[in-house]
């Protein structure tokens, strides 16, 4: 006997990674997608009397594949005051979220490969979400010793990154992108040049030099970009630049591309909205580096995620207590949280206005970040594992960084009313409601 879920009702099947865009019902076996059938068809004929039918009706949302997050921080080991593995998970879920890359910054580094083990154990438990380590690239983040890249690799490091700092040293990101060419693993840079930062809180301009803070000019991401593309052209490495910013950053990417080396991109949805001026105004929530950028960049940014230059969205989720957030833009660490409002905030500031259309916001959230750390998508078609997502298109909700799932509140996006969010998902075989008061439901159970 088999058990079956019939997903009826939808407005809208789409899925940009497997051409499957329109009305239609979705039919899942034990967990797997068995068919995908037109409004009103008949059952597939693998579905035998005595086999058990639950009908989920839809109710007229978009049903999409669940995302994948190729860059988050969850902070546990040594951050849980911040996050955990488990809260960083239900976190990632209420986005809609199957898998996410969570960054080594934690306490001790991820730099050894019991680190990961400890991490995939922590994920186990948290339940269905999957959670795949980036390692660092040098122990410690110190940049002066590369870890036992064959090591980390092989205890399923799913990338290499020193996000939160650069690997400066130029023979040593050298011999760790020749490695990976080797090897065919990733490098993600998280591309700063630190001279260049200096004492920088918030993007270099006119509105944070009138407020008297010290700026971070584009050059400090845009040379390091340069560098970085230079090394992977000269030793044939794929790479991957972290949260892109600058319209510069963009340029370089492209000019890359254009060449036919494999350098990919992501961008966040806070560098894709806001501004500068909006860190001024908004306080510490809007503190991150790369900072918030001008208008000239997001133009930049959202051109360059529309024609594919940059491949993904990737949300930085980074966690950070009230307390730690509350000491004024001098002392306050970088980072936004960013999961649970991802797409919400991109279809109601992006797709809405027709500035991006929704099949690669999807896109950029499903099968191309998927391409970019080379692993297969959730997907909605035969064979796949049913990881499936409901999206209310309709309903504005209002942001209210207390209600979010995160351990931590610092969201930039805070009381901005929104539509577009995931309201259930389907992940381990079970509909996981995201709201109260959702359309999506078990409607009946029926013998087939
Ligand atoms: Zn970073
Ligand atoms: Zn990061």
């Amino acid at each position: 006997m088999s058990t079956w879920q019939h997903v009826v009702g939808a407005s809208r099947l789409l899925d940009p990674g497997s051409g499957l865009d329109g009305p239609g019902e979705i039919w899942i076996r034990d967990g797997t997608i068995a068919a995908i059938t037109s409004p009103g068809a008949a059952a597939p004929a693998e579905v035998q009397p005595e086999d058990q039918v639950t009908v989920i009706d839809s109710a007229g949302t978009l049903v999409t594949p669940m995302f994948v997050d190729i860059h988050v921080h969850l902070r546990e080991p040594g951050g849980e005051e911040h996050e955990t593995i488990a809260s960083g998970a239900a976190s990632a879920l209420r986005g809609g979220y199957a898998v996410v890359y969570t960054m080594p910054n934690t306490r001790p580094t991820c730099d050894e490969p019991q680190r990961i083990a400890h991490v995939n154990r922590l994920a186990a438990e948290a339940g269905d979400v999957e959670v795949i380590s980036v390692s660092a690239l040098s122990r410690g983040l110190q940049g002066e010793r590369l870890v036992d890249l064959e090591a980390m690799a092989a205890a399923g490091a799913g990338g290499f990154s020193d996000d939160g700092a650069w690997l400066a040293d130029e023979r040593l990101a050298r011999e760790a992108l020749r490695w990976a060419a080797r090897n065919d693993v990733l490098v993600m840079q998280h591309c700063e040049d630190f001279q260049i930062t200096g004492p920088g809180v918030l993007h270099e301009c006119t509105c944070v030099q009138r407020r008297g803070l010290p700026g971070i000019p584009r050059a400090s991401e845009d040379r390091a970009v340069e560098r970085d593309v230079r090394l992977a052209e000269e030793e044939n490495a794929r790479l991957h630049i972290c949260h892109v910013s600058t319209a510069g950053a963009v340029d370089a990417i492209r000019r890359a591309q254009a060449r036919g080396l494999p350098v990919t991109g992501e961008v966040t949805p806070h560098h894709l909205v806001l501004t500068a001026e909006d860190a001024v105004a908004g306080g510490t929530d809007f503190k991150m580096k790369p900072p918030l950028r001008e208008q000239e960049d997001i133009d930049a940014l959202i051109e360059a995620l529309a024609d594919g230059t940059l491949a993904a969205v990737a949300t930085d989720h980074a966690p950070h207590s009230d307390a730690r957030k509350a000491v004024g833009f001098a002392g306050a660490p970088f980072g936004a949280i960013g999961v649970e409002t991802a797409f919400c905030v991109l279809y109601t500031r992006l797709v809405v206005p027709g500035a991006l259309s929704l099949a690669r916001l999807v896109e950029s959230l499903t099968s191309s970040p998927c391409t970019v750390v080379g692993r297969e998508a959730p997907r909605i078609a035969p064979g796949a594992p049913a990881q499936i997502n409901w999206i209310d298109i309709e309903t504005a909700r209002t942001v209210d960084r207390e209600t979010l799932v995160s351990r931590s509140h610092n969201c930039p996006f805070h009381g901005l009313s929104l539509v577009g969010w995931p309201v259930a998902s389907l992940l381990g075989g079970a509909l996981r409601a995201h709201f109260e008061e959702i359309g999506v439901r078990i409607r009946t159970t029926r013998q087939g």
